[in-house]
């Protein structure tokens, strides 16, 4: 088998999100509705409780892995694809 390049690349998982509760408390994840780009903004603590809760993953799960996780509609388009990524507070 050499058409290996022809498969897409396997998503990445993303840094872990035991790596922000260690290293950067201040941080949480930011999920974005990928058809209209509401967001929300969940605390780390409180996104690996709901993953642990849903069997879904824990702490080692990655920053990227848990947009598509996510299956509550979005409250503005009823979407339900999120994007997730690494949300940072304003700096002052
Ligand atoms: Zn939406």
């Amino acid at each position: 088998m050499t058409d290996g390049a022809m498969k897409p690349p396997a998503p990445e998982p993303g840094i872990p999100i035991a790596y922000y509760l260690a290293n950067h408390p201040e941080t949480a994840v930011e999920l974005a509705c990928a058809h209209c780009n509401n967001r929300k903004v969940v605390p780390f603590a409180e996104m690996v409780e709901q993953l642990k809760a849903r069997g879904l993953g824990d702490e080692n799960s990655g920053i990227l892995e848990i947009g598509p996780m996510m299956k509550a509609p979005c409250m503005r388009c009823e979407g339900v694809r999120w994007v997730s990524r690494p949300w940072w507070p304003p700096r002052r």
